[in-house]
């Protein structure tokens, strides 16, 4: 496996410890959505004993390796009874002490029709891109953000193990989990693989899993910066296709992504090279993209290519629902390429369910058949 590395630093090791036997609630998978589970039911729930289990390491799928633009809403669109998401996350960090350089100047959303006529931003890819409206939002350090949200879990006295690859479960009450270091039985689990171990969470016949890419320039003049329209901070996004997004760094490089590998299955992604194959092609035509928006990017180099799995539901839905076999288990999955803030958001929401004090929504449903 080559992921590329992204510019985030993750500096949290859990500290050592063995699998128990028993846990009130098992949360699966180390990203944003687990992490602030395992926090989350700690702090509302501070009688129930927590156990995470990661199969890598903490942040090693998407959470470590995202963007980190800070979005408030989904592929999904509104989804009922959500509220708002933006400041559910601000206040969640706030709650948990999770800081993550969090800046919320809004974003763009960019595209090839309807651009202002003031438009900070005038690119060229496959037609004008320009900036047609503001949305709310921002961007985050995802690295700091990891890190914050596992120190959280840790020191509100969750138990978070990595390698521990969850690998079966049994569905009876309680659930017996099995995994590459033993067994653990569960009064509640919560499945937050995202794009890995779609199977297990029932979720394989009505999603696809995605590898997508990013790269990262050099640092750039701020004159550069000025006339490329992106001095102010903000990230941007496409509303059309193709698509393209990105966004600034406090360094003066400037982050753009697209592309998505398809993934057949969790094979592809341990296999998976991005100097090989569909992923190198794809860098490649990314960076001829970017060369080509506009004159200060003509010569550019860049310092880092990397990528990282996320899932689709299949008409873009998230799963956020009881497993179809154990009303015991949660699933939240399907969190594609604007998870950042939702991840958090319903891991804490999921925490809630497990603690018995919310309903799962209406619209997470996973269809009968999975
Ligand atoms: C390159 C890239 C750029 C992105 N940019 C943005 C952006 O700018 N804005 C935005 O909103 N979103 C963005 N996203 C999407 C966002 O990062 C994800 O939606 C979000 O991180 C999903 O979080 P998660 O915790 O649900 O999943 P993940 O972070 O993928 O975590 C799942 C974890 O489960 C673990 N796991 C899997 N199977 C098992 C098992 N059997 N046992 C134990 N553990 C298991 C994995 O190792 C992994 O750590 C981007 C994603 C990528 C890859």
């Amino acid at each position: 496996m080559n992921w590329g590395t992204p510019p985030w630093t993750i500096d949290f090791v859990p500290e050592r410890r063995a699998l128990p036997a028993e846990a009130d609630c098992v949360v699966v998978g180390g990203g944003f959505s687990g992490l602030a589970a395992a926090a989350w039911l700690r702090l509302v729930d501070p009688e129930r004993s927590v156990v995470l289990l990661e199969a890598a390491t903490i942040g090693a799928g998407a959470s470590g390796r995202t963007g980190g633009l800070v979005l408030a809403e989904s592929a999904s669109g509104d989804l009922d009874g959500a509220g708002d998401v933006i400041s559910t996350y601000l206040e969640t960090l706030a709650k948990l002490g999770a800081d993550g350089n969090l800046e919320l100047p809004g974003v763009y959303e960019i595209g090839r029709e309807r651009g202002r006529r003031d438009s900070p931003i005038v690119w060229d890819d496959s037609g004008t891109l320009r900036v047609i409206k503001e949305v709310p939002g921002g961007t985050v350090d995802p690295g700091k953000i990891v890190s914050g949200l596992a120190r959280a879990a840790q020191r509100l006295g969750a138990v978070l193990l990595e390698n521990t690859r969850v690998e079966a479960v049994e569905f009876r009450a309680p659930v017996v989990v099995h995994t590459t270091d033993g067994t653990v039985r569960a009064g509640k689990v919560l499945l937050a693989t995202n794009a890995q171990s779609a199977a297990l969470s029932a979720v394989d016949e009505c999603s696809r899993a995605k590898f997508t890419l990013a790269v990262l320039t050099e640092p750039l003049s701020d004159a550069d910066l000025s006339s490329l329209g992106v001095s102010s901070g903000k990230g941007f996004y496409t509303a059309d296709l193709p698509y393209l997004w990105g966004r600034p760094m406090p360094d003066g490089s400037v982050m753009f992504g697209s592309g998505l590998v398809d993934i057949g299955g969790d094979a592809d992604l341990d296999a998976l090279d991005i100097d090989q194959g569909v992923a190198a092609g794809l860098f490649a035509s990314l960076e001829r993209r970017v060369r080509g928006l506009h004159s200060a990017l003509a010569t550019v180099k860049f310092i880092r290519r990397w990528g990282g799995p996320i899932r689709f539901g299949s008409t873009w839905q998230l799963f956020f629902d009881h497993h179809p076999r154990s009303r015991e288990m949660v699933v939240l999955n399907g969190l594609g390429g604007d998870g950042v803030s939702y991840s958090v958001y319903l891991g804490r929401w999921a925490a809630e369910v497990m603690a018995g004090r919310r309903d799962l929504p209406e619209w997470g449903k996973i269809p009968a058949n999975s």
